[in-house]
């Protein structure tokens, strides 16, 4: 990006006398001192710490100007300076300044869970034809849409943005600071139930997306999801559909998984058979979402059956690993909730192994009063006939371990504390071979990375 400071000063209320430094020129922003970039306009955010506080070191990374929150003699001597009464909110003007002055086609995702994977499967539709910028990782909330924005290239035709939602209101505000042009939801899970008490609630914040849907704009959502149709019934805007039901606008006609890559076909374009380098229907339904996009924008099918079938892994998202003497891995470490979870087990226990499988489960976290109930549902979605073992670690998981106990008493269960992974991890090691495979799945709370990291450790 280019802006001066004085177009700066406008979009964020500057309430100093910033004249003698209107012509300086900002290429971009930063709210950590540490990634500023030479040129950059330093953001001095108040969280756990006041971001005002380190504009020296901003300073010393090449910044060109600060915003200022404060006192302007508590400011930096000499050093062009924008007052403003809120930072945070002169970070969210800003945004929506630059916004209108690149005017691309805004598409926010939201859901309870596969907004990152969504987002990267849009953007690498959107790609084949037009400059897109998008979410970079995760960054979803009241600061990362802002910078997602700030991001862009002055050519990014397609803004793709990702936002993250933990109570109500949060989709309201980042919605109405971008103005979608298509507001796609996911899918609506128990993420969070702990705080909102109940599935229904989860759903009116989602629908929150459509607030800043402009009337010609576009709701794409999981149509196999009831609380989303009654309250897309609502709307006056077009809607499209995806989903596993044959009923949905976009729907998926026949799921083959293998263990790294998911095929499936569609109802839209039959004789096009997609890939994904992914395993979990879950992800089917991601790709759906995607490709129902791609359709707003006549993307042809070719290019995004291309596009999905090179699409970038996230990290640490159902990846397949080794562990250091040579057995199969499938970590999924940093994220756990019910859907997940057998979502995750579905395709483990049908991926193809000489050995055994074993499967670890980490606690599944912020489920409120129903987390016992849940966890204890999981037995269902555990195939003892595919697995050998089941390892389970936290409080929570106490209540499956009684309900596999119940369901499939013949399964072999043990459960640790959460204090004791090194000892998860020991035990493991001896009796995992090259020939086996091992699934990890928790709450990133749980810290399961560490029974990977010992798992893949050689020394
Ligand atoms: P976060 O809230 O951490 O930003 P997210 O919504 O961005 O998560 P992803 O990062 O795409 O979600 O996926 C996280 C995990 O959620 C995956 O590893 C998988 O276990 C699960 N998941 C992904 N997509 C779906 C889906 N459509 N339905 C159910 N579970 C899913
Ligand atoms: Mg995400």
């Amino acid at each position: 990006m280019k802006m001066q400071l004085a177009e700066i000063a406008h979009a964020v209320g500057a309430i100093n006398d910033f004249e003698e430094w209107r012509s300086v020129s900002v290429t971009s922003v930063a709210f950590d001192s540490r990634h500023l970039q030479p040129g950059g306009l330093f953001i001095p955010l108040t969280g756990e710490q006041d971001g005002h506080k380190f504009v020296q070191s901003a300073i010393d990374h090449g910044a060109v100007a600060t915003l200022w929150a404060r006192d302007l003699a508590t400011a930096p001597v000499d050093f062009p300076v924008i007052q403003v009464a809120d930072s945070l909110k002169a970070l969210q003007d800003l945004a929506q300044y630059y916004l209108s002055k690149i005017n691309p086609r805004v598409v926010a995702v939201t859901g309870s869970n596969g907004k990152t994977t969504t987002k990267d499967m849009i953007a690498a539709i959107l790609s084949t034809q037009f400059n897109v910028t998008k979410t970079h990782a995760n960054f979803n909330n009241e600061i990362g849409v802002p910078m997602t924005v700030l991001s862009m290239e002055p050519n990014t035709e397609m803004l793709v943005v990702e936002m993250g939602m933990d109570r109500p209101g949060q989709l309201d505000f980042l919605s109405k600071l971008v103005s979608p042009d298509l507001a796609v939801i996911t899918m609506i899970g128990e993420a969070h139930i702990e705080f909102f008490g109940t599935r229904d609630r989860i759903a009116d914040a989602k629908m929150e997306i459509t607030h800043g849907l402009s009337d010609d704009g576009i709701f794409v959502y999981n149509g196999d999801e009831p609380l989303l149709q009654e309250r897309a019934a609502d709307l006056t805007q077009r809607q499209v559909t995806f989903g596993q039901a044959a009923t949905n606008d976009l729907a998926a006609t026949d799921i083959q998984g293998t263990a790294t890559a998911t095929t499936f076909t569609t109802n839209q374009w039959p004789d096009l058979t997609f890939t994904i380098p992914m395993i979990g229907t879950y992800n089917v339904n991601n790709a759906l979402a995607a490709l129902a996009v791609g359709n707003v924008y006549r993307i042809r099918p070719e290019s995004a059956q291309k596009a999905l079938q090179n699409v970038p892994l996230t990290e640490n998202r159902a990846e397949w690993l080794q562990s250091a003497n040579g057995a199969a891995i499938l970590s999924d470490v940093y994220n756990s909730n019910p859907t997940a979870v057998k979502e995750v087990l579905a395709a483990f226990s049908k991926t193809p192994v000489t050995g055994k499988r074993y499967v670890v489960l980490g606690d599944m976290l912020e489920l409120g009063d129903q987390a016992d109930a849940m966890h204890a549902g999981l037995a269902s979605a555990i195939d003892p006939t595919a697995i050998s073992h089941v390892y389970l670690v936290g409080p929570h998981m106490v209540a499956l371990q009684q309900a596999l106990a119940q369901q499939a008493p013949d399964l072999a269960v043990t459960h640790y504390e959460s204090a004791d992974l090194a000892a998860l991890s020991a035990d493991l090691q001896t009796i995992l071979t090259p020939a086996d495979q091992i699934l990890l799945k928790g709450s990133h709370g749980i810290h399961l990375e560490q029974v990977l990291a010992a798992l893949q450790d050689s020394s």
